[in-house]
Order: structure tokens, then C-alpha cells, then sequence
């Protein structure tokens, strides 16, 4: 008897259709979302900062107030299905994007591997950059701007 090809959900289910469980699974924890952006007035470009909101533990990449984050912190952003065509101010190695765009999930991710071990092998958290947005004057943000080089972070000038 050949026995029954197992296929996990991800592969086999649509973002929009996952349940809120397997929705939530997909996020990675990898934190970058949670840096500090910049936005260009003309061009409205997203800038990414190496400055993370206060309320981010940089340490764990976890949230500090995960269940009331909307009212801490107003610009805080609840990512769901119905936004997946907006996505593209997500970082490019962020899972939500690369499962809409590529169907299919890094093989570094959590869900892939069973725990965090291979990110946090490859360095694909914040954990190793981030600066609290609160240890920096907002007038000197613009001197954070950072590009993601294959998901690592490296200095960026506006020119
Ligand atoms: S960038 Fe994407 S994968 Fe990373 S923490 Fe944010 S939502 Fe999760
Ligand atoms: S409130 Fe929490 S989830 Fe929202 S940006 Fe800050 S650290 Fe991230």
C-alpha cells in the first residue's frame, strides 16, 4: 500500500483562506516589521530604519504588548488577508510576502524546520541590529535608513 502524501497547509491552502491559527503561524518573528520606517513625501518610497518601536523586545523579536499593541502604539499595523495586495511595504524576506508572491516558504522557516534554530543560525532576525527608536533624537532617523541585501541589513543613504 503507498501511503498518502502528507502536504502541509501552507502549500496547500491560500492565504486568505487560512484559518486565524495558520494565519498567525505564517509570521516568521522575525521582527523587521516592526523597524522604524520613513516615508518620501513625493514619491511615497518606504525607507526602513534599523530603529525599533519601543515596545518590540529586540532580544526575544517578540512584541510587548502583543494583545493591545493598536492602543499603545497608533501606528502600529495588523497585518490581514485582505491587504495582501498591499504588501509590498513588507520587507521582501518577510513570509506573509514571499508566500503571496512565491507560493512558497522559505526553507529556513520556522514551520519548515520545526523551531527558529535555522533563522536565528542565519541572522534573519533583528535581534543582532535593532536600536530602540528611543535611544535616537527623530531628527537623526534618516542617518538609520538601512536596505535589505538577501535579508541582511545594510547602510543606506538617500541621495
Ligand atoms: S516582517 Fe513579516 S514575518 Fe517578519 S515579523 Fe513582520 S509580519 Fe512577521
Ligand atoms: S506595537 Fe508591537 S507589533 Fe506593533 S510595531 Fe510595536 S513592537 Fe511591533
Amino acid at each position: 500500500m503507498i501511503a498518502k502524501r502528507y502536504e502541509p497547509f501552507w502549500k496547500t491552502t491560500p492565504l486568505e483562506q487560512m484559518s486565524q491559527t495558520e494565519w498567525e503561524s505564517i509570521c516568521d518573528g522575525c521582527g523587521k516589521c516592526c523597524l522604524q520606517k520613513l516615508q518620501d513625501d513625493e514619491t511615497e518610497e518606504v525607507f526602513y530604519t534599523n530603529l525599533s518601536c519601543h515596545q518590540l523586545n529586540v532580544t526575544s523579536c517578540q512584541c510587548k504588548v502583543y494583545d493591545t499593541r493598536q492602543d499603545k502604539v497608533s501606528t502600529c499595523i495588523t497585518l490581514t488577508p485582505d491587504q495582501i495586495d498591499e504588501f509590498h511595504w513588507l520587507p521582501d524576506t518577510c513570509s506573509y510576502r514571499v508566500l503571496h508572491e512565491t507560493k512558497i516558504l522559505p526553507d529556513w522557516h520556522p514551520l519548515v524546520v520545526g523551531s527558529d534554530k535555522e533563522m536565528l543560525r542565519q541572522g534573519l532576525t533583528v535581534r543582532h541590529y535593532a536600536v530602540s527608536e528611543n535611544s535616537v533624537d527623530e531628527e537623526d532617523w534618516e542617518t538609520h535608513i538601512i536596505k535589505w541585501v538577501h535579508g541582511m541589513p545594510e547602510p543606506y543613504e538617500i541621495t
